[in-house]
């Protein structure tokens, strides 16, 4: 964003995306929707068995959440993740050690349409603040129109339709990012994927659930 655009966009009344105050220059959600996020840490998710609590969401899909995530997949989207991204950060565990960031990928028909993937903008705000590596890792492997279609009626239809890179994956704790979890099967095929990729446990953050 050039310096000029970024003042053009100040002057602009924008309104929050959590509950329509004007923005001003704040970028992403006003003060009282930000402050209004906590990251939480829940034990119980479709993931595959752990010992311990894995799962980072700042709650349910509802509300200052539910609207922020569809917000995100438009105008503004870079300004949020980092917001929604820090807030994800500020709970995630040390005990954890989480060696690298990964995004769930979008399918490509949808990332030629939107431009860009919201669970790695997610992804990047939240390794910044880590201080860790996000790493575009995971592919979609099956793609064809009849399962994009599918996809469209029910986002998890595709699950077990992931590779990971073995090279891009690090022997250690990997954080898998999405905006929201649903059934949580795309969520188990890019655990199952990061696996046998040669993580050694994979936790995972999204924003809403
Ligand atoms: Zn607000």
């Amino acid at each position: 964003m050039s310096a000029l655009l970024g003042a053009l966009r100040a002057l602009l009344p924008r309104p929050c995306p959590g509950c329509g105050a004007q923005l001003g220059t704040q970028p992403g959600l006003c003060g009282p929707c930000r402050g209004g996020l906590r990251a939480e840490v829940q034990r119980h998710s479709p993931l595959r068995a752990h010992p311990e609590p894995h799962l980072l969401t700042l709650g349910t899909y509802s509300g200052v959440r539910r609207r922020a995530v569809r917000a995100l997949k438009f105008g503004q989207a870079r300004d949020l993740a980092g917001v929604l991204g820090a807030a994800l950060a500020g709970g995630v565990p040390g005990g954890w050690s989480v060696q690298v960031v990964v995004p769930v990928p979008l399918h490509p028909t949808r990332l030629r349409e939107r431009g860009f993937n919201q669970a790695e903008l997610l992804g990047q705000a939240l390794a910044d603040t880590l201080g860790v590596p996000c790493v575009d890792a995971l592919r979609r492997t099956r793609a064809t129109a009849q399962q994009a279609r599918r996809h469209a009626a029910d986002r998890d239809v595709l699950s077990g339709a992931f590779q990971a890179a073995p090279g891009r994956v690090p022997r250690g704790a990997v954080l898998l990012v999405d905006d929201v979890l649903t059934t949580g099967l795309t969520a188990r095929a890019c655990q199952d994927a990061l696996l046998s990729a040669g993580a050694s446990a994979v936790y995972m953050a999204v924003v809403a659930r």
